[in-house]
């Protein structure tokens, strides 16, 4: 029998989540239904989401070394990492003990196909979730919301007067102030001074300068509170004028990020080496006469003298040339074709009994047998603060879950026709440069006169596997000829041989 772990994570940044307890149900069922013995959970609670530290997520890296289990099971991959990469890397040292990531929501295996059938599956996500928050929205609001008060953390200028959150006139006219003052671009400290002068303090003392930054940056001053993907706008009363809170939201932004340059990525970090001397090349940036910064791949060996004659190639020109070398590979019409129909059939599997609507609903139908066992409880004079707390928790899962159904039925009327999947496919491999390179490319040797560009090889167990990865179940080596020193990019030399 196959066997997994599993790992579940909530940070407490992200009030729609999935608690704990039914990401671990969802997994166990998932388990079961795919006959896999689970051995044992790894879990992070509240992690911050900042915080990346997760003992529980490194301690399962560490154990998946001694290749005890089959699987790891999490709810979505999303459970894994906050992004794609980090995710494909962590991926990466699982697959290397021969273990595989399983997502008990998400039926979308872990190959090219699968990253990009992903990816366009994301973008629909993002089309429903938008079109139906404003549904849903007006539901929320009338229902559960009624703009009363919550609970929790006040912003200073707000006052509760019989649940209702109302302007704390007292305070209001500091936030008034301070926003004007900022949009005046009278520097923070001064408009700090000029508080304290007015002899208006902040829980006693003068305002702190990102106490200041924070009530600039606050939304709710506006009078919209954003909870998940719920815009209300009935609970705060507005203290800022819509257009002097964006003004100052721009203005913000732009101190933010118009001084200090923006950090560029180098995609192709520690997978190139110097054809020459065999040392890694890494990232350069200069900046010309002219103002303008100009990023290179240099030789580490070059720079530390050791006589090499390697010259530096701009950064943009082998990025693009290496993403269109990938991107050209991948759509040949003969691997194209055959993406294409994986991606079709994944549809139609994500379509059938597997389907995430049926997780959900076996969710629901979990949630609503629990709250009615907590209902008899309270009806049977079992009430504590306990109860009463988890009650809540209930209802808010029940509410988030009507809401994801609501997505997942209205997402299974559509289906994404072979042409729209052609359309797409481009764009789709535009998007998703970084992890196609991390995915794909394993070394990239760099002469002056050529490239050569090594694809991945599977650590694929049986043959089955590896048969889906299609583009990866081979070397290809790309040869980029040069015609007068100067590498011309345009002309790529595709040579394929058989690892
Ligand atoms: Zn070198």
């Amino acid at each position: 029998m196959q066997t997994a772990v599993i790992y579940a994570r909530y940070s407490s940044d992200n009030q729609t989540e999935q608690s704990i307890e039914g990401q671990l149900r969802v997994c166990e069922e998932y388990a079961k239904k795919n006959n896999i013995l689970i051995l044992g959970t790894y879990i992070d609670r509240a992690m911050t989401g900042t915080n990346d530290n997760r003992p529980d997520f490194q301690r399962m890296i560490k154990d998946s070394s001694r290749k005890e289990w089959n699987y790891v099971i999490c709810y979505k991959l999303d459970r894994f990492s906050r992004n794609k990469y980090e995710t494909a890397i962590h991926k990466k040292t699982l697959r290397d003990n021969g273990i595989k990531v399983l997502s008990a929501m998400e039926n979308i295996p872990d190959t090219p196909e699968g990253i990009i059938l992903e990816s366009l599956l994301e973008g629909m996500n993002q089309y429903f979730s938008a079109e139906l928050a404003q549904k849903v929205k007006r539901g929320m609001r009338e229902t559960r919301l009624k703009g009363l008060y919550q609970g929790g953390g006040l912003p200073y200028g707000y006052k509760v007067v019989n649940r209702k959150i109302v302007i704390d006139e007292t305070k209001a006219e500091a936030i008034r102030f301070i926003f004007n003052q900022y949009l005046l671009g009278i520097p923070v400290r001064e408009i700090i001074a000029n508080l304290t002068e007015k002899g208006i303090l902040y829980k006693g003392k003068p305002f702190a300068i990102n106490t200041v930054y924070g009530m600039l940056s606050n939304e709710k001053y506006s009078g919209i509170y954003k909870h998940g993907e719920e815009v209300i706008d009935n609970m705060y009363p507005q203290l800022i004028d819509k257009e002097i809170y964006e003004s100052v939201r721009h203005k913000i932004e732009k101190n933010k990020y118009g001084k200090s340059s923006i950090r560029v990525p180098y995609l192709l970090r520690k997978k190139i080496r110097c054809g020459y001397c065999g040392k890694p090349m890494i990232g350069e940036s200069g900046t010309a006469r002219s103002g303008e910064v100009k990023r290179y791949y240099k030789c580490s060996g070059k720079k530390h003298n050791n006589g090499c004659k390697k010259s530096q190639i701009r950064k943009d020109e082998l990025e693009d040339c290496i993403v269109n070398a990938i991107i050209l590979e991948l759509s040949k019409p003969d691997i194209m074709d055959s993406i294409v129909a994986k991606i079709m059939s994944l549809q139609n599997e994500n379509e059938s009994a597997n389907s995430t609507l049926t997780m959900l609903l076996n969710e629901q139908h979990g949630v609503e047998k629990a709250l009615n066992n907590l209902i008899t409880a309270i009806e049977n004079g079992i009430i504590s603060n306990t109860t009463n707390k988890r009650l809540h928790e209930l209802e808010k899962q029940q509410e988030d879950l009507e809401r994801q159904i609501l997505v997942e039925r209205s997402k299974k009327s559509i289906k994404i026709s072979e042409s729209d999947i052609r359309k797409y496919y481009t764009q789709a491999l535009q998007s998703e440069k970084t992890l196609l390179i991390n995915i794909l490319i394993k070394e990239i040797i760099l002469y002056d006169d050529k490239i050569e560009l090594y694809f991945n090889n599977p650590t694929s167990k049986s043959p089955d596997e590896s048969r889906g990865f299609l583009f990866c179940s081979y070397n290809t080596k790309i040869v980029q000829e040069k015609e007068n020193k100067k590498p011309s990019i345009t002309d790529i030399l595709i040579e394929m041989y058989l690892g």
